[in-house]
């Protein structure tokens, strides 16, 4: 069954992208086959791709607005080995052109199901905010990834985005579970680090993930060239630390459906 995941948290700055297109890539490393949907305007997962959003004819905007398809919107991003669907600043638009339209949380999730049994994984790229795009996203996944940093204010961060995803599970989408809070921008050196990473393990046990990234200039200097870091510099520590993560997620996945067939 294709998994499609969100990948959302709030704040700016915190990894999103950067796990979006380094998870992308290791998946199709591992032989995945991988839509990622960039549904923030800033276009970062778009460009980090090596994707130019200023080029791209059609992106998720006009999906959203049902002027394209998937199909028609997406682009290969060749050397990451994995398909995008773009966006634009374009997109800062669709919240407001959307205001009145019907079914207006629904249409991303309406759009991946034409495409969906082409793909292993669909991940979604949420931009910082708990807008009308990223209602969309949650609407569409079957779960979410929220990348954190182990920071003082990281739990207090997540009670929003917890609540969020509690009220969309209610009311929108049934399907909507977390699937894992994954530790990223990591640096073991420093004491209050571990001792949120290990707060984080007592309140939420095994919805943290095991694989943990660390911070490493590599993940950062990637996108400048228009490339993941898996696919940059496979060999820096973070690189290798979210093919890591990529097996990790197959192994849950798997596991995951196991379960339900015994079921
Ligand atoms: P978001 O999408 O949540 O706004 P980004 O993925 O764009 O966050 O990351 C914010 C900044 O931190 C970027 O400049 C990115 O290159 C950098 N960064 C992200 N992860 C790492 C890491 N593990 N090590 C070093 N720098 C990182
Ligand atoms: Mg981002």
């Amino acid at each position: 069954m294709t998994q499609i995941f969100c990948i959302a948290n709030q704040k700016g700055g915190v990894g999103k992208t950067t796990t979006t297109v380094n998870l992308a890539a290791g998946l199709a490393k591992v032989g995945q086959r991988v839509l990622l949907i960039d549904l923030d305007p800033q276009g970062n997962a778009t460009m980090g791709s090596g994707v130019d959003k200023r080029q791209l004819k059609q992106t998720v905007y006009d999906v959203l607005l049902e002027t394209a398809t998937v199909e028609q919107a997406r682009v290969r991003a060749e050397k990451c080995g994995y398909d995008v669907l773009g966006a634009n600043r374009e997109l800062a638009g669709a919240e407001v052109e959307l205001v009145d339209e019907e079914r207006r949380e629904k249409r991303l999730k309406a759009a991946i199901a034409a495409v969906q049994s082409q793909y292993d994984f669909v991940l979604i790229d949420c931009p910082p905010s708990l807008s009308l795009l990223t209602l969309n996203g949650l609407c569409s996944a079957h779960g979410v990834i929220v990348p954190m940093q182990c920071e003082y204010f990281a739990l207090e961060g997540l009670t929003d985005l917890v609540n969020t995803i509690k009220q969309v599970h209610a009311n929108l989408n049934r399907e909507l579970l977390i699937i894992g809070l994954l530790r990223v921008m990591f640096d073991p050196r420093i004491t209050l680090q571990q001792q949120v990473s290990d707060q984080l393990k007592d309140h939420f046990g095994d919805k943290v993930f095991d694989t943990v990234i660390p911070r490493n200039v590599r993940l950062a200097e990637a996108p400048s060239y228009g490339l993941p870091g898996v696919v940059f510099d496979p060999s820096a520590k973070g690189s290798q630390a979210f093919v890591d993560f990529a097996k990790e997620m197959v192994v849950r996945v798997q596991k995951a459906e196991k379960v339900s067939v015994q079921a």
